[in-house]
């Protein structure tokens, strides 16, 4: 047998049921998935027409970033030191509205390649403000150019001008779903790619718009994700128009299900949560953007002890500053154990779990990624500890949770294809040449 890749020699972190670690083992890739994973060499009839020595390195199935708004890659520190909605209408929202196609083909590719720099192999973009099908072309078309796997979430706002939200962004959600039928339409051979839909937030929706979109959702089959409980405004128009709390309403009209990807749910209630295992419901929790707007922090071990899946996310660069899923990891660990007071209310390998497995779940291919074993997709990074901050590494979950950067990432595997290693991205485009591109770019922005 002849495989097309192997990386060999790796300490494997399969991350499958039994947590099973293979020291010195190798993984072989055929087309776009695990052919072969075991302890030493491929048996001596086998080859591969590439090796990757994995000496001395670590890996691990790719981590999923399931909640990213690409376009703020180019808002990085406008509205720093503000609340949410200050924030939104010192720069998500104005700078949404003037941005080209080409600003958003490239901010797409600033965050992609960023996020395959930092160890993603998947990457969720909820797709808000300005709804101009010329920019999510663009803004798809920068993310597949880099050839990380994505989902592109084309969210819907049928009301919210009180908030701030610009008139304009503001459509009728029977249009937005005409608008999400096209895109699924148009991109329906590309295997990296699912659309999904999803209301922005609660306080840009209406009660038929939710329904409208469920009603498309359970229609073709079709996942959604949502803003909710990020901070107390969420919930505050919903009492005021609807006299009951936002999760009370979503489970009265059957938005709770296994295809709903809550984002932030920093306020869930010991119900919500509840609720939230009971329906199958995945939460995207998002530490840096919490921490920045001071939202909160969510109460995310007491989710886990309930069965919730909780999966990471960066959120918009505007929010974070930056797309890197080794400090997400990180901040997500140590601000539930400085919160309560306990180093062991959550550990390293539940955080990677939460970053590979539980995405892979959040993004509905819970069977093709997030493990490393054969028969499933190959997306895999390979982690090189053989660096000051991070050696020695005695133990490679709190290594890559706790003393990582990107300088650890030496390989990046998407669908059995090298996209990023030491340094260089198989895109072709280098860091320099983006940085300028962007740079003239934010110039002309700027100028409008
Ligand atoms: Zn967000």
């Amino acid at each position: 047998m002849t495989y097309d890749l192997a990386v060999r020699n790796a300490k494997i972190y399969t991350m499958d049921r039994d947590g099973r670690v293979i020291d010195r083992g190798t993984v072989a890739i055929q087309g776009d998935r695990i052919a072969w994973i075991g302890q030493g060499a491929l048996p001596e009839c086998d080859r591969a027409m590439r090796e990757i020595d994995g000496e001395g390195m670590v890996l691990f199935p790719g981590f999923v970033d399931t909640h990213i708004h690409i376009f703020q890659s180019f808002l990085k520190g406008l509205g720093a030191d503000h609340r949410l909605i200050e924030w939104l209408n010192l720069s998500a929202l104005p700078y949404g509205r003037i941005m080209s196609p080409r600003q958003h083909m490239l901010a797409a590719q600033l965050a992609c390649m960023e996020a395959l720099k930092s160890g993603c192999t998947s990457i969720c973009e909820f797709f808000y403000t300005n709804q101009d099908p010329e920019l999510a072309h663009a803004c798809i078309e920068g993310m597949r150019s880099t050839g990380i796997r994505s989902v592109f979430i084309r969210t819907f706002q049928d009301t919210g001008e009180e908030y701030g939200m610009p008139s304009e962004f503001i459509e009728p959600a029977d249009a937005a779903m005409r608008a999400v039928e096209a895109l699924k339409k148009r991109y329906r051979e590309d295997d990296m790619l699912s659309i999904w839909t999803g209301p922005d937030v609660t306080w840009s929706t209406t009660k038929r718009g939710y329904q409208v979109m469920l009603e498309y959702c359970r229609s073709e089959n079709v996942r959604y994700s949502m803003h909710l409980k990020e901070t107390e405004v969420d919930n505050e128009m919903c009492l005021r128009y609807y006299g009951k709390d936002i999760v009370d309403l979503l489970e009265e009209i059957g938005f709770l299900t296994d295809k709903l990807l809550a984002v932030h749910c920093v306020n869930l209630t010991p119900d919500d949560i509840r609720r939230f295992a009971e329906y199958g419901v995945s939460v995207s929790h998002n530490p840096a953007p919490n921490l920045y707007l001071g939202s909160g922090v969510p109460p995310i071990p007491e989710s886990l002890r309930a069965g919730v899946n909780v999966a990471l996310g960066t959120d918009g660069a505007a929010s974070n500053n930056s797309t890197d899923m080794l400090e997400t990891m990180k901040l997500a660990a140590l601000i539930q154990k400085g919160i309560h007071r306990d180093a062991s209310v959550i550990t390293a390998g539940q955080v990677v779990r939460m970053a590979t497995w539980s995405g892979a779940r959040a993004i509905g291919m819970e069977d093709a990624l997030g493990v490393l074993e054969v028969g499933r997709k190959a997306d895999m990074i390979l982690f090189d500890p053989r660096h000051l901050k991070s050696f020695p590494n005695h133990d490679a979950e709190a290594t890559v949770v706790y003393a990582s950067s990107e300088e650890n990432i030496d390989t990046t595997i998407v669908n059995g294809r090298i996209v990023y290693h030491k340094g260089s991205f198989a895109c072709g485009i280098t860091e320099a040449e983006l940085i300028r591109e962007i740079a003239v770019e934010v110039e002309k922005m700027k100028g409008r």
